[in-house]
């Protein structure tokens, strides 16, 4: 329906209220909109405040050897993206920072290198939809990217390069979201706490609603947990922490378009290059953590180490550290779906590192599952709520 003229009132009864304005609670609010129901978000802090507020923004693939349903699922989504981002850019006029820019993965050991050779076979048979054929495939230094973007001591056997990856702005990403969700939705600014034949907020206020979607992040999995009965952790959250950086001046000197370089990649860390010429690095994974969004500054390690993997980062102006927290269910895999019992609750929780190259397809098919309609995009099986609690 996409009514700019009618959003919910606040307080009036909704179709669907979504817990959180993270990258899957923002679209599958959208893609309720879309489907003409009337849609809620309760947010106590702000859209993007929790794990999407990021900076990476990295859409990479699972590697195209082994395929399965999960790769499937992931690919398809990954390659409708561009088509729906544009379609976005074009209705808020914001840009959301997409670009494919491939990734590339240096090769210090012989055994990754017969990996990639099993992975150009996979990705020549998988990574193709309609025209396009996506490549992975083991790259010298020298075709692979501009001297200088990859250090040849960090890749003595060239680079994995991977023609699918692409970068996204989170931020951009979400504030395009969030505009288009603006005017066609109700915004409580409180938490969701619980259901009692309506959605219960955090001042006490209930919301009537025909279904809700838990899409609170790392803190859906105590709400899943509750709604469930259940004592024990479904899911956690594992810390992460990164931060962007403006080049030196000269260091761009040689690398072309900056704004096109790859992706670099290597065991847990991410180099990407925004649109605007800033770069953003991450690269920890911390299990015990205390604060969620507080930074360490003395968790550096992982900016030394793309330091050591890209010379061109050697000077550069570190502009802003961020830490944020990755929703991973207890099974691993992302929880989607109705939750067993009378009321009509849904998980829409657990992204992990995958997040933004998924959320439009989970949201899809979740909204599928709430209009009762057979899924357009049905989900693997080991992201359903049977395999997760069956
Ligand atoms: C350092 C780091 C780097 C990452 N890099 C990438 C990457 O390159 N590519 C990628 O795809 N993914 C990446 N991820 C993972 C990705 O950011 C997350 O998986 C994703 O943002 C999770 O989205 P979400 O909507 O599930 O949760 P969130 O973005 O965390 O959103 C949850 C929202 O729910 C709100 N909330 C909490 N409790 C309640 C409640 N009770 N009621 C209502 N609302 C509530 C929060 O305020 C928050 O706004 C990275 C994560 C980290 C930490």
């Amino acid at each position: 329906m996409n009514s700019l003229s009618s959003p919910p009132r606040a307080g009036e009864a909704v179709d669907l209220l979504v817990a959180g304005a993270g990258i899957f609670g923002l679209w599958t609010a959208k893609r309720a909109v879309e489907a003409g129901l009337k849609v809620a978000i309760a947010e106590p802090r702000r859209p993007g405040a929790g794990a999407s507020g990021g900076l990476l923004g990295a859409l990479t693939a699972h590697s195209p050897d082994r395929w399965n349903p999960k790769k499937q699922f992931q690919f398809d989504a990954l390659t409708e993206l561009p088509g729906l981002i544009a379609a976005l850019e074009a209705e808020t006029g914001l840009s959301a920072g997409y670009r494919r820019c491939g990734r590339l993965m240096p090769i210090a050991k012989p055994g990754f290198l017969s990996q990639v050779k099993e992975r150009v076979i996979g990705a020549e048979e998988y990574w193709r939809v309609g025209a396009d054929q996506f490549v992975y495939e083991a790259r010298s230094l020298g075709e692979a990217a501009p001297l200088g973007w990859i250090s040849p001591e960090a890749a003595p056997l060239g680079a994995a390069w991977d023609s699918l990856a692409a970068r996204v702005s989170p931020r951009a990403y979400v504030g395009a979201l969030w505009a288009w969700l603006r005017p066609r939705v109700t915004l409580y600014e409180q938490a969701y706490t619980g259901w009692d034949g309506a959605v219960v907020l955090s001042d006490g206020g209930r919301v009537a609603t025909g279904a809700a979607a838990l899409a609170a992040g790392y803190e859906a999995f105590p709400l899943i947990a509750s709604a469930l009965d259940l004592e024990g952790p479904v899911g956690g959250g594992v810390k992460g922490q990164s931060l962007s950086a403006r080049l030196a001046p000269g260091a761009a000197a040689g690398l072309g378009d900056v704004a096109a370089l790859p992706l670099i990649y290597e065991d847990g860390v991410y180099v990407a290059v925004h649109e605007d010429g800033t770069v953003a690095v991450s690269g920890t994974s911390e299990r015990d953590w205390e604060h969620p969004g507080a930074v360490d500054p003395a968790n550096d390690g992982f900016w030394r180490r793309a330091q050591a993997l890209c010379p061109a980062l050697e000077g550069a102006a570190v502009l802003e550290w961020w830490a944020g927290v990755r929703p991973r269910a207890a099974g691993r895999d992302p929880m989607i779906g109705r939750l067993p019992g009378k009321a009509p609750i849904y998980a829409v929780a657990g992204g992990y590192k995958i997040s933004f190259g998924i959320a439009h397809r989970v949201a899809q098919a979740v909204v599928d599952e709430i209009m009762g309609a057979s899924m357009s995009a049905p989900l693997p099986p080991s992201f359903t709520i049977e395999r997760h609690f069956g």
